[in-house]
């Protein structure tokens, strides 16, 4: 089974809603958070390419570079004219305060931004994209980014697969020594990093098997409550939600 992060937590999250999603491919409304996520992701991954070092010939990109970045990669979808005004607004905000407090006195492009990569977990693959990469002392970081509104609780943060299977492709994959992994909580400016010998590859990979196999002999896909059940596409249908 070729298996990404995105589709082992919305399985663990709820059987029901994955099926319908993945593997019934129903099309679900657009989200202005996706339009927002976008665009905060593809400024960042423009500014930290080193593409803006080399064509302007910048040793350090200014913030102002960075908020152009931000208008060359915004995406209205999913928004009223005015609405999209006042996420920009928002989203100008957001990366002026991430600049000052990640930019202003330390710089350097990435490694890579936005390399892909796979390996695999007993019979599955598992693949996808990592954010950035970014050379650190004595070898590499890894960068994700969020938009959450509110932090979620570190022991969610630390049973979350993310991370440990963006470790195992980093050092898999293109066999690099990961000394950290952060999540950057851009509406927070807040880095959260985590140690990374904590990180068992064997036991990692075995969740990701046990659940991949759940998931490949699944036939019930049954609803399964969880803490995003209110924003559901599907909760007018399941019965679970509806019975409480
Ligand atoms: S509302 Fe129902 S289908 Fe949707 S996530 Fe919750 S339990 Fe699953």
């Amino acid at each position: 089974m070729r298996l990404s992060y995105s589709k082992l937590s919305a399985y663990e999250k709820c059987p029901y809603s994955y099926k319908k999603v993945y593997i019934d491919r129903v099309k679900t409304p657009y989200k202005k958070y996706f339009s927002f996520g976008h665009s905060l992701h593809a400024a960042l991954e423009d500014f930290y390419s080193g593409r803006l070092s080399y064509w302007l010939g910048l040793k350090k990109p200014s913030k102002e570079n960075l908020i152009s970045a931000l208008r060359r990669h915004w995406k209205s979808e999913g928004y009223s004219s005015e609405e999209s005004e006042r996420a920009f607004e928002e989203g100008r905000q957001i990366l002026e305060n991430y600049y000052e407090v990640f930019v202003r006195g330390d710089f350097s492009p990435a490694w890579r931004v936005e390399p892909q990569f796979s390996f695999s977990a007993g019979r599955h693959q598992v693949g996808g994209f990592i954010d950035r990469i970014h050379r650190n002392d004595g070898g590499f970081e890894i960068i994700d980014y969020k938009t959450h509104r509110q932090i979620p609780e570190k022991e969610t943060l630390e049973r979350d697969l993310q991370l440990p299977i963006y470790y195992i492709g980093c050092t898999e994959y293109f066999r690099k020594k990961i000394t950290a992994v952060s999540y950057i909580f851009l509406r927070h400016a807040k880095k959260v990093t985590y140690d990374v010998s904590r990180f068992d590859v064997g036991r990692i990979k075995q969740r990701v098997e046990m659940t991949a196999d759940r998931m490949a002999g699944e036939s019930d896909f049954r609803p399964r409550r969880n803490n995003y059940c209110g924003a559901c596409d599907f909760k007018n249908e399941c019965g679970l939600f509806n019975s409480a």
